[in-house]
């Protein structure tokens, strides 16, 4: 049996923390979307009892730390399933983006092994197992525009967004997500206002949307690394409407609501910035 699916990476047009529980982990309020920035997992069966891992990205961990593996390992002990499976990632993803590359991966490999071996879990049921593995997996399972709260796990979707582009800019930094969540717990942060983003979503109105439009571990980002404030200035001087760091950065995102602008501040970004996208919202797992 082999499959083979799209992982979708996704945005954060929202990230907010209302508050730490006593456990160290954090409560979220976040607004999700998928873009057309993909990676294609394959999942295929073979003759022994083992996990494989193969991906065009050489600097990919290719055992368990993996998280397409560990999706793959949590799956087949719950279903109890004896079978051995390659997965193959090719990768289109930045790799620790703040574009949630990995978890997106894990999510493929659970909807893949569900649909193969016709086990019928529920989306909420491959959302729990998810989070055992990240908390950006539970999203990625329904992949399309969402609130994401608790630990990562209670999923609501939301209405489909607006015409929109997104030019994409991520700078030439590694950002550790523990690290900046560490920080997170002992740094006053600014909270958006996802309720205000929520109700330009609802209400399809694309100016409510950008407005709102924020994220509070930006600031914990920039602190150490404040080549992001200089993109996001960039991107709004170049013409995107709003701009905003995603996840954990560092990859920023510029908004524009048709193709010509965002073309034009994606040529321009692109003389400053090396690695950079042009992309829309996708809601590929409708
Ligand atoms: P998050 O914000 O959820 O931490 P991210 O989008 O910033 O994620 P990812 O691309 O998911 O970053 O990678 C985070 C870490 O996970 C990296 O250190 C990477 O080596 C590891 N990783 C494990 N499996 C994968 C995978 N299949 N794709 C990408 N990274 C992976």
């Amino acid at each position: 049996m082999k499959m083979i699916v799209r992982a979708p990476a996704k945005l954060n047009l929202g990230l907010d923390s209302p508050f730490v529980h006593p456990d160290g982990s954090i409560e979220w309020r976040m607004v999700m979307t998928s873009i057309g920035l993909v990676d294609y997992v394959q999942v295929e069966t073979i003759q022994s009892s083992a996990i494989k891992i193969r991906s065009d990205a050489g600097f990919l961990p290719n055992d368990r730390r993996n998280l397409a593996y560990q999706a793959a390992k949590l799956f087949l002990n719950l279903t109890h399933i004896k079978a051995g499976i390659i997965i193959s990632i090719e990768k289109h993803i930045p790799v620790a983006a703040g574009l949630g590359g990995g978890s997106s991966d894990a999510a493929a490999v659970l909807r893949a092994l569900n649909e193969m071996f016709q086990t019928g879990l529920s989306q909420k049921q491959l959302a729990m197992l998810g989070l055992q593995v990240d908390s950006d997996v539970p999203y990625c399972i329904y992949g399309r525009t969402a609130l994401v709260e608790g630990r990562g796990e209670i999923v609501t979707p939301l209405k489909k967004l607006p015409k929109m582009w997104f030019v994409l800019a991520k700078p030439n930094v590694s950002v550790s997500t523990p690290r900046i969540i560490r920080r997170m717990v002992h740094t006053k942060i600014d909270h958006p206002n996802i309720d205000a983003l929520l109700s330009g979503i609802q209400n399809d109105h694309y100016s409510q949307i950008v407005n709102n439009m924020g994220n509070a571990l930006e600031s914990i980002t920039i602190a150490n690394h404040p080549q992001i404030s200089t993109i996001k200035e960039r991107l709004l001087k170049y013409g995107a409407d709003g701009s905003v760091m995603s996840g954990s950065g560092p990859t920023v995102f510029g908004i524009c609501p048709n193709e010509t602008r965002a073309r034009r501040v994606f040529n321009s970004i692109s003389g400053f910035c090396s690695e950079v996208y042009l992309t829309q919202p996708e809601c590929s797992m409708d």
